[in-house]
């Protein structure tokens, strides 16, 4: 096919995120100065020398550094204490000018991960991973939810899909992305199936997919015959081979048979981190206005509604 005859089925992230940054993010920055006459601070906490931690930390900190977001980050050697470690957190937690903390995973093997995250409070884990903040999406409670998957819900509502009555099959079932987006699609009322490791063979879930989430990190798992005619793609995940960038999706062949497909990279990446910012936001929206319940509601409301969410002068 020419590129002119080239069929135009590809969820582009960035484009996304620009539209999102333009439209959502940058207007409420001036909002803020304006009402609260203050800015979000986020604070990042990397344990050990893992070169994807910081590459994902640079990504996360030019995209912020273009938005109104004071940034700190606590680079800390391999050998620190898991009590350090906690003791730092507990710091930040009572520390007022800190709206959101993000610790990056994995951390060294001396760590109970589950722990650590436990410890962040839940007012500032945008990563949506504390107790009370998985309580509240297991309930389709709007409120702090792992980015990526509020990322891949974004994307099919920018992109207009439709989910009421559609089934979803989501291969992952982690708590940062299959468990989550499982829970946000149940809300929009799809049927959701959810596939992992022990699911054989998978083709006989994927086939079925009117939309499907591969969220595993494993490239070339869903190939073509995986998936029917007209099927929509997401594909969260993040592979090198041979030093290629790649997602769990065979992209060049599925193309031809999905209706919207999201490549890697370029899809659900920028969705991703968009995403984190309106966590931020919201976290940091959620302090300004402590005491008053109904304004809560209405920023947690605001911010879960994508159709809504251009509408920058909800909840003031
Ligand atoms: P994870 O915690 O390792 O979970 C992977 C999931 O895939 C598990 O549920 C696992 O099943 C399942 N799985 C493994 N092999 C499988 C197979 N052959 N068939 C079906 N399912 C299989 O990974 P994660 O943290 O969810 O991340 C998933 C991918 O998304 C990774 O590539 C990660 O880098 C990427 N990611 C991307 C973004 C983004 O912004 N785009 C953000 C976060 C993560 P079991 O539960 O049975 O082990």
């Amino acid at each position: 096919m020419s590129s002119i005859e080239e069929k135009n089925n590809i969820i582009d992230g960035r484009k996304f995120s620009k539209e999102y940054t333009d439209n959502v993010l940058r207007p409420r920055c001036e909002i803020f100065k304006e009402k609260y006459g203050s800015i979000p601070k986020l604070s990042t906490i990397i344990v050990g020398n893992d070169p994807a931690s910081e590459s994902y930390r640079r990504i996360r900190e030019k995209f912020f550094a273009s938005l109104c977001v004071d940034y700190d980050v606590s680079s800390l050697p391999e050998e620190t204490t898991q009590e350090e470690l906690l003791e730092l957190i507990a710091k930040q937690n009572n520390d007022d000018s800190i709206d959101g903390i993000m610790v990056q995973l994995p951390l060294p093997d001396h760590m109970d991960e589950d722990l650590v995250i436990e410890s962040i409070s839940p007012n500032k884990d945008i990563e949506g991973l504390s107790p009370g903040n998985v309580h509240a999406w297991t309930k389709s409670a709007p409120n702090l939810v792992p980015a990526t998957a509020l990322g891949v819900l974004a994307l099919l509502k920018h992109y207009q899909v439709p989910l009421q009555g559609k089934h979803v099959v989501v291969v992952g079932r982690s708590m940062i992305v299959g468990k989550p987006v499982a829970h946000l699609l149940l809300k929009e009322h799809a049927t959701v199936t959810v596939c992992h490791s022990r699911s054989r063979p998978l083709e006989r879930y994927t086939l079925d997919a009117d939309i499907l989430i591969a969220a595993v990190g494993r490239a070339h798992l869903i190939r073509k015959g995986m998936v029917k005619k007209g099927v929509i793609i997401v594909d969260v995940g993040v592979n090198f081979e041979d030093g290629k960038l790649m997602g769990d999706t065979d992209f060049d062949d599925l193309k031809e048979d999905a209706s919207l497909i999201s490549p890697v990279p370029g899809g659900s990446g920028p969705a991703t981190v968009c995403m984190l910012a309106s966590n931020l936001f919201l976290a940091f929206e959620l302090k300004q206005v402590k005491m008053n319940e109904e304004h809560q509601r209405c920023l947690r409301k605001y911010y879960a509604n994508y159709e809504a969410i251009e509408n920058k002068d909800s909840c003031l």
